[in-house]
């Protein structure tokens, strides 16, 4: 671990697209009585009854409120108008802000190691949304001042008029009491009501237009380019757009980051529900892309829209070690991959071709520094230095990891596996995790970065 903490300091990555601020609101008494007497009860009533599945305006973010503390259910709504930001604004404060979004948080992460640089981009970069970077001399964003590329820190490069993405994350407890009309409604459970905002200003996942002809040189700067984000295209856009439109730019900036040098490029998968858009990204962009990383759940869909749908109803169903190989097989084979990576609870997997320059112990080691990493955040909530991952050195490796090998070596045994390479390690789980958002990107960012430093330790890269 320690080697590679060194090596990182050597090491630039580029991180695009998605950023965003997560913010979290407790949630009282006096703010819902507020809420119900500003929009009176009937009205409240009628709406959620109408239960509307998404925010359009404010009365359907009452509705859907009082419907999950009535509930005490943990529920997930988008807001689609960014209208009604301003809304949230005036009556809500935010208790804690974080950053979120997976440039945000591999960046915030990486900056925090030591690396060389992480020049970190989206599309927009508003005033609140710099203000969540960590300030320090290694995180840079990219900004085009007289024809010439320049790094500059977020704070000295935001622009004041771009919107901000806020999801917000309203906590509430058991045990609330307030009145609806003569109703009177306690809260059954604690729990979060989510705002998750998805209007069209943030789905237009793309590099801006002067910013775009530098990559090249961007591509050559950097040791590797990690890109994420594209769950966040929509099939349809208010000005005629589409996401071939997007998927087509998408492309543009793989093969312009690969110009001057055949940079390693890993895309973060991440959940989309629409089947037509998720086959869309799968093959428009993993076949550009050298590493591809996911979790079991996104590897199932993914198998379910190739046209495996058996395969993927038994991942999803029985989570079998042997069927999660298989599936990896395809993958990698169907897309042509260099390398992919699957995290689960209990183990990290990398499966590559035969012919990968590293070694099954080298691929090994840079999965335990991903679940090393990931170990360190559940336990702080944070990785604020390098010297922070002594902590998830010393948490154990969990205890179904020795099964796990066992069910490894049975299922290669059973299995064609001689033309890959498929090395298993067992997560290292923190039993009271602070915080568990991000773990995921936390895997896949240490595990990339760290199979690059042993690419680059044998001269193959
Ligand atoms: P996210 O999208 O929130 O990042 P993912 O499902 O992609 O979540 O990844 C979560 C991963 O984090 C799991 O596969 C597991 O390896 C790891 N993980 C989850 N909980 C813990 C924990 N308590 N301690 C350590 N690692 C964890």
């Amino acid at each position: 671990m320690i080697e590679f903490l060194r090596d990182f300091q050597n090491m630039s990555m580029y991180l695009a697209y998605n950023t965003n601020v997560d913010a979290i609101i407790y949630l009282n008494e006096k703010h819902i009585q507020t809420l119900i007497k500003e929009f009176g009860a009937e009205n409240v009533k009628k709406r959620m009854q109408e239960y509307p599945r998404e925010i359009n305006e404010p009365l359907d973010f009452v509705a859907r409120l009082i419907h999950a503390l009535k509930t005490g259910k943990p529920q997930s709504v988008p807001l689609m108008s960014y209208e009604v930001d301003k809304w949230f604004n005036s009556r809500f404060e935010h208790g804690v802000e974080r950053i979120g979004g997976q440039v945000g948080i591999i960046a915030n992460l990486l900056a925090n190691l030591d690396f060389k640089k992480v020049i970190a981009y989206s599309p927009l970069l508003g005033k609140k949304q710099a203000e969540m970077f960590v300030r320090r001399d290694n995180l840079l964003y990219p900004v085009v001042e007289n024809g010439k590329l320049i790094l500059k820190k977020p704070l000295e490069a935001y622009k004041e008029d771009d919107p901000v993405k806020i999801n917000r994350i309203f906590e509430f407890r058991a045990g609330m009491r307030f009145n609806l009309g003569n109703e009177v409604i306690e809260v059954p459970y604690s729990g979060r009501f989510i705002v998750a905002c998805r209007s069209e200003e943030f789905a237009r996942v793309e590099t801006s237009s002067n910013f775009k002809p530098y990559l090249p040189e961007i591509g050559e700067m950097v040791d590797g380019a990690i890109l994420s984000g594209y769950q966040g295209i929509r099939n349809h856009y208010t000005d005629g757009k589409n996401a071939n439109y997007y998927l087509r730019k998408a492309k543009e900036d793989i093969k312009l980051l690969k110009k001057k040098k055949d940079v390693k490029i890993h895309v973060e998968f991440a959940s989309i529900q629409d089947r037509d858009l998720r086959k869309k990204v799968i093959f428009n962009i993993f076949p550009l892309a050298d590493s591809v990383g996911m979790d079991e759940a996104e590897i199932a869909h993914i198998l379910s829209v190739l046209g495996y749908r058996d395969l993927s109803d038994r991942i999803f169903t029985y989570n079998r070690i042997e069927d999660t190989i298989l599936g990896a097989k395809i993958l990698l084979d169907e897309l042509n991959l260099e390398v992919l990576q699957i995290h689960t609870i209990y183990y990290l997997m990398y499966i590559t071709h035969r012919d990968n320059p590293l070694s099954e112990g080298d691929l090994l080691k840079s999965l335990e520094v991903g679940t090393t990493l990931a170990a360190t955040r559940a336990l702080l909530g944070d990785i604020k230095r390098p010297e922070d991952v002594k902590v998830g050195l010393n948490i154990p490796f969990n205890e179904k990891g020795e099964y796990v090998k066992l069910r490894l070596e049975e299922a290669l045994s059973k299995m064609r596996t001689r033309e890959y390479k498929i090395v298993i390690t067992p997560t290292r789980i923190v039993k009271n995790p602070v915080s568990t958002v991000g773990l995921g990107d936390t895997i896949s960012a240490g595990a990339f970065a760290s199979y690059l430093s042993l690419l680059m330790r044998k001269g193959a890269y």
